[in-house]
């Protein structure tokens, strides 16, 4: 079977299985949408927000891209947090990084990728990584200094969204939403917050954060 008729069939069980589980959901559902959580997470296969979140549809109001970047000059970036802030009133915003990040491995270098777009949305993690440069230098692990410099990346995603006009006047007004810094372990599918920021400043989760 090929997977894309194997993808048709799963979503028909899919269905099945809710409506016998839960009748109303697919009603509730069709009449609006009110999520407590903006996640902005990478783009990998390996991260899927709601599954590791163990939510349902309609808790998450969703944006993905390489590296889970915020990006106030890109449109399609900021007309999510617009409308999830905005309109949804989230009370949570997440950045959530991932172990072993292909984005972040790629910007370990300033040698490009080849790919024009890519190496453009990698230029401000490459920034992070300059300026932790002495930090990461000291570590000798490949793999744990990717990891460090996913958690950089997540902490100077969350400083960057924590400064847009947009969040500083909801903060003003209304003390949300709350923003949080998370990390994923791929090799244990265990989810960590490092960093949580609300209007008054940033409060660092773990001992390790941040
Ligand atoms: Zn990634």
């Amino acid at each position: 079977m090929r997977f894309v008729e194997r993808l048709l069939l799963e979503n028909q069980a899919w269905a099945s299985e809710i409506k016998h589980r839960d009748p109303n959901m697919f009603d509730r559902l069709s009449a609006g949408q009110s999520p407590e959580v903006l996640w902005i997470g990478c783009s990998d296969s390996r991260v899927p927000a709601e599954q590791l979140c163990n939510t349902s549809p309609g808790e998450m109001f969703i944006h993905r891209n390489v590296a889970n970047r915020v990006c106030p000059n890109e449109t399609g970036f900021m007309s999510v947090l617009e409308y999830a802030v905005a309109v949804l009133k989230v009370r949570h915003i997440i950045v959530c990084g991932h172990h072993r990040c292909g984005g972040i491995k790629a910007a370990m270098t300033d040698e490009n990728t080849g790919l024009s777009h890519l190496d453009h949305h990698l230029d401000g993690i490459r920034n992070v990584r300059r300026r932790h440069a002495d930090e990461l230098a000291e570590i000798t692990d490949d793999a744990e200094r990717l990891d460090r410099l996913v958690a950089f990346n997540v902490a100077d995603q969350i400083r960057t969204l924590s400064e847009l006009p947009l969040i500083q006047a909801h903060w003003s007004r209304h003390q949300l939403p709350t923003i949080h810094g998370m990390v994923y372990a791929l090799e244990t599918g265990r989810l960590r917050e490092i960093q949580r920021w609300n209007g008054e400043g940033c409060e660092r989760v773990q001992a390790c954060a941040v």
